[in-house]
């Protein structure tokens, strides 16, 4: 199998890479290296089944030989990220995504979309099905992302039923573990680095917001079963034991055993209230759950936030 893989040098795109390797894949990564970083795949440099390829799949993607499987990992996917780079979500969103595809449908490559739950925007179905159209503003700053992702989903469903392109849509819910940046933005990897460094924990809103958080690997496991089946149309894939941020605080405040303080910012703009995935399709068509414990997945995640906050400080 060829495979290219768009962001793969980013968070979970770096994890596909090394997942998809081991299953004996040749591997295309292409990565902008906007929010991706080499470091993420340096260890896979001079490995002859991987290649690295700098390039913005929002521009014109050119790939020589044959190519068995596109998928398509590239956007910012951290709210501060993407409200950072709004024009280049939107673009990579919809023309990395027509790009993506392009190559998919001249290369007859089984194509497959990284997607997001944020395409249910703060849901008023609980917990989410994939039968949900979702709740979102479109001119908010989040919609920049929420809006990229549906229309990619919409070009995804055209490609495969106007030029019978074999597509898979996985809808990721939130995810964690290495390799996630530290200043990545997101409430996870906040909460551990201020936990660390001994800094105040800051919690958006009154913290009772919810999320659900899957670790990499289950991700992962859960994004080649998909890939493997014949299903075209979204599949959910996410973690359903579900939290609030203030638990998800405590929760790393106890694992570190750090005296830090939470503190209460704003909350950002449409920022949503719950998020629970529905996983009975990915029960029910790949046999998929998820099988790492909150518990497993932080104290791993943890192990790796200090090695890279030593590595940083050592380098200052
Ligand atoms: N959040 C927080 N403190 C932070 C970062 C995020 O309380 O330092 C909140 C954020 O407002 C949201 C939740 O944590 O309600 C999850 O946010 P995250 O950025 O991790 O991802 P999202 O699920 O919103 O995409």
């Amino acid at each position: 199998m060829r495979t290219v893989i768009t962001g793969g040098a980013g968070f979970i795109g770096s994890h596909l890479c090394d997942y998809l390797i081991e299953k004996g894949h040749q591997i295309i990564c292409i990565d902008s290296l906007l929010t991706g970083k080499v470091e993420n795949i340096s260890h896979l440099m001079g490995n002859d089944q991987f290649r690295f390829i700098k390039h913005n799949v929002s521009d014109y993607i050119y790939v020589d030989g044959r190519v068995d499987n596109v998928l398509h990992f590239a956007s910012p996917a951290s709210p501060s990220d993407y409200l950072e780079f709004p024009i280049q979500t939107l673009k990579v969103g919809s023309l990395g995504t027509l790009h993506s595809l392009g190559l998919a449908k001249a290369k007859k490559a089984r194509f497959l979309l990284a997607s997001t739950s944020e395409v249910y925007g703060d849901p008023q179905i609980h917990p989410q099905r994939e039968d949900y159209w979702g709740h979102v503003n479109p001119v908010g700053p989040r919609g920049v992302y929420d809006e990229a992702k549906r229309f990619a989903e919409a070009m995804t469903m055209a490609y495969h039923r106007y030029h019978g392109v074999d597509t898979r849509i996985v809808r990721i819910f939130n995810t964690y573990g290495p390799r996630m940046r530290v200043k990545d933005g997101r409430a996870l990897p906040n909460f551990m680095c201020q936990a660390l460094r001994g800094e105040d924990i800051t919690v958006f809103g009154s913290g009772l917001q919810t999320r659900s958080f899957c670790y990499a690997s289950d991700l992962v496991d859960g994004i080649y079963r998909l890939l493997l089946s014949n299903e075209h149309d979204p599949v959910n894939i996410g973690n359903p034991e579900e939290i609030t941020i203030c638990q998800l605080a405590r929760e790393i405040l106890a694992l570190t055993g750090s005296k830090s303080k939470i503190i209460f910012k704003p909350l950002p703009v449409d920022d949503p209230k719950i998020r629970q995935p529905d996983i009975s399709r990915a029960k029910m068509l790949l046999g998929w759950e998820p099988r790492v414990s909150r518990e497993e997945g932080l104290r791993k995640t943890l192990g790796y936030f200090k090695d890279t906050l030593t590595s940083c400080e050592k380098n200052v």
